[in-house]
């Protein structure tokens, strides 16, 4: 058997290109939605997110912002950066990229956030509303990944969800909105015993650890649907995900590829965020 490819370039595209006709209509009404993307410090990766996200809302017709500021920034410069912009009646979403500097806390960085433009889902207030089933913003990572389950018809309502990874940014939250969509979930990390008996349960399994390829063919039950939300960088430059992609898809009945999966869809949903964000705004003029 080999799996469906669930192909998130293509999705994110039918994505940005809703997003530019809800931005032109917003715009029409006098609300040019606008995201500020804040990085600090030189991270490669980082770079290439936060210039990849830029070039994203200038592509959809949003106005965007990126600060780029050095390592050496201090705390207390951030916060009033960010006290800044959740002033800034243009801006509707504030991004910042993380990982932060070992000296900035990040924790106290994000409560700084407004709530309303905290486009990342990221703020206590908003991972407490999506705990209660009444999400403002869903984080964009686990929000692409239902868009995708979504677009491939994947019966959520009494499957089993195994989430390998119990982060903050993605398995937590991704947990939430499976299990809001009426799925049995289990969330699975590094202190896990017998990993594989957990997988191999599964009608969903969502993996975002950062262990290149830690899950392959044997742990995936016959037509499950896998989702790869790991990016690794290997030694020869190539990417990877958290899942042996070549024996894995000989099992799973759909999977995503890395690069090409769920990558694309966490760009196209942040931009979701900014337009309800500014649909809002408007809303509340
Ligand atoms: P974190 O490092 O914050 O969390 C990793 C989680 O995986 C932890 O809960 C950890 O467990 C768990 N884990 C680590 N090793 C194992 C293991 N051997 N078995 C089971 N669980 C394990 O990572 P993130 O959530 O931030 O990111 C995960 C991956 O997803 C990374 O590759 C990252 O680059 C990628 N990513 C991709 C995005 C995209 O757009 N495609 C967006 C965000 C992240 P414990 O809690 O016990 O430490």
């Amino acid at each position: 058997m080999t799996a469906r490819l669930i192909d998130g370039v293509k999705l994110a595209a039918v994505i940005r290109e809703e997003v530019a006709q809800r931005a032109a209509v917003l715009t029409a009404h006098g609300v040019r939605p606008g995201l500020a993307v804040i990085v600090v410090g030189s991270d490669p990766a980082s770079q290439v997110y936060v210039r990849n996200k830029v070039a994203a809302c200038e592509k959809a017709g949003l106005h965007s912002v990126l600060e780029a500021y050095p390592a050496s920034m201090t705390q207390d410069e951030l916060l009033n950066r960010v006290k800044a912009l959740n002033a800034e009646p243009t801006i509707h979403g504030i991004l910042v990229q993380l990982p932060l500097p070992a000296h900035i806390d990040a924790h106290l960085v994000i409560e700084t956030i407004a709530a309303a433009k905290d486009v990342d889902g990221f703020h206590v207030s908003n991972a407490g509303l999506l705990m209660t089933g009444k999400p403002l913003f869903r984080p964009c990572t686990p929000y692409g990944v239902m868009k995708m389950l979504e677009s491939e018809h994947v019966e959520i309502r009494g499957a089993v969800a195994v989430i390998i990874g119990a982060s903050n940014i993605v398995g937590k939250p991704m947990a939430m909105l499976l299990q809001s969509a009426g799925a049995t979930v289990t969330i699975c990390n590094s202190k896990t015993r017998d990993l594989a008996w957990h997988t191999r349960h599964a009608d969903i399994v969502v993996v975002a650890t950062g262990k290149p390829r830690m899950v392959d063919g044997s742990m995936i039950k016959p037509g499950a649907v896998v989702i790869d939300v790991g990016i690794n960088r290997l030694p020869d430059g190539k990417l990877c995900g958290d899942v042996d992609f070549d024996s894995a898809k000989e099992v799973a009945s759909a999977i995503t590829p890395v690069p090409g999966g769920v990558g694309p869809m966490t760009i196209a949903m942040l931009l979701v965020n900014t337009i309800e964000a500014a649909e809002r705004a408007l809303a509340s003029k």
